[in-house]
């Protein structure tokens, strides 16, 4: 159940003009399927007191996009210091903010305390002793490693560089409450692009036992857990969705028992990118070249600069043609890029319509780590991003890259350095 038939239905009849107006390639986000994704979650989760979704922002990175998630009271999930001056430009301050970085340097800790500060989520022990000042509310990330069996795109926990292990947890907090910190969270990510939701409910219990266990040992209440993101989407039409409602029910009875057992709760964040923007946008590209070699080649006007994900993890890209929905795939062929990596292929092998050059070619999926993963190799330029609005008008919400952009980090008369000897 690739992008929407609610939002293909909008998008179709402007399509040619949107076209004939900006030219490709784009992606376009649809505003409502954003505002109802979000509304969908907070109707499953909203029961847990103080539910709040803290939006990652590095799956979609456009401030035009960051209101929407502001104005729908959501935080920002940043992890690094453009992260945060995007998501405080949105007016977001303080607790609005949760800071998720790895491997953290000092230059992103003050970046992190300034301007009204933001919830510090630690990724490591050691961090303890070099963040400059310990906030009054801290928050440790925690990985179970082996207790815990991770997803096929995150990996195997043991594996994965992120948090505390669970021989340091109980301790990190100590530490931290040593250094004067006197409120606590607790944060994990252990899946990604995850549909099974029970994953998500295994892991809210995972949390929830490991913060009833450093508070007995510690004497501390926990505010907040935070379960990451991580939750799937359907990209091929034979993926079944997430199942977000037994999800919402299943971690809201952990927390009602929760309560049972200990007299309070702790608030219920998320850190949802893939779920909150994937299924609302497109990639918009024309075709412009056939070939036919040993395989058939439909090429496009943009390349794995404006998409990735195809070329680095041969994840699948729904691919419709505008105005050829309901004609026959009786045709098998790669859609391809411009650069020159073999890699760079939107779909591989895939029965499509006959393509003609100059038809538009609808790449799904595209409002998650899309546009934001993009790289200039090759000296290829990034596209730019529209904007559907409710109302209906299209806003440029990202030009195109440029040449000069791409010129503007060359030093064609270069700064030179002599050293003495
Ligand atoms: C990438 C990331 C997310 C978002 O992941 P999705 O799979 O897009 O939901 C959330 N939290 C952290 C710490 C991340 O690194």
């Amino acid at each position: 159940m690739p992008l929407s038939h609610d939002y293909t239905d909008r998008l179709s009849p402007m399509l040619k003009d949107i076209v004939r107006h900006f030219g490709t390639p784009f992606h376009i986000y649809d505003e409502k399927g954003i505002k109802h994704t979000g509304a969908q979650l907070i109707k499953a989760l909203g029961q847990i007191e103080g539910f709040r979704e803290y939006f990652a922002v590095k799956a979609l990175p456009n401030p035009a996009i960051l209101s929407i998630m502001g104005r729908m009271g959501f935080g920002f999930d940043c992890s690094s210091i453009p992260e945060l001056v995007l998501s405080r430009n949105t007016g977001a301050r303080g607790e609005d903010l949760m800071f998720t970085s790895n491997n953290t340097s000092q230059e992103e800790f003050l970046a992190a305390e300034q301007n009204g500060g933001c919830i510090l989520n630690l990724d490591d022990i050691t961090l303890i002793d070099s963040v400059p000042t310990m906030p009054e509310l801290i928050c440790f990330r925690y990985n179970p490693g082996p207790r815990r069996t991770g997803n096929e795109i995150i990996g195997n926990p043991v594996e994965a560089k992120y948090g505390v292990s669970y021989e340091q947890l109980t301790d990190a907090y100590k530490k931290a409450k040593k250094r004067g910190a006197k409120r606590f969270g607790m944060h994990t990510m252990l899946a990604s692009n995850e549909r099974n939701y029970s994953y998500m409910v295994e892991t809210t219990r995972m949390i929830l036992d490991m913060v009833a266990q450093v508070s007995a040992e510690l004497d501390i209440r926990f505010e907040f857990v935070n379960i990451g993101g991580g939750l799937g989407i359907p990209y091929k039409p034979e993926d079944n969705a997430l199942d977000l409602v037994a999800m919402g029910s299943e971690i809201t009875e952990l927390f009602t028992s929760f309560k049972q057992n200990n007299g309070y709760a702790p608030r219920l964040y998320l850190e949802s990118g893939r779920y909150m923007t994937g299924p609302h946008g497109a990639l918009v590209v024309s075709a412009i070249n056939r070939k036919d070699i040993y395989r058939s080649y439909i090429g496009v006007d943009a390349c794995m600069s404006s998409l990735m994900r195809p070329g680095i993890y041969g994840a699948y890209h729904h691919i419709t043609v505008h105005g050829k929905e309901n004609a026959p795939a009786n045709t098998v062929v790669d859609v391809v890029g411009s650069l020159c990596e073999n890699n760079d292929k939107f779909a591989i092998q895939r029965s499509l319509p006959v393509i003609e050059k100059g038809d538009l070619l609808l790449i799904h999926d595209t409002g998650a780590h899309g546009h934001a993963m993009g790289f200039n190799y090759n000296a290829k330029m990034r596209p730019k991003e529209l904007l559907l609005r409710e109302n209906g008008k299209v806003e440029l919400i990202r030009r195109e890259e440029t040449m000069e952009d791409y010129f503007r980090t060359l030093l064609f008369e270069p700064d030179i350095f002599q050293p003495t000897k």
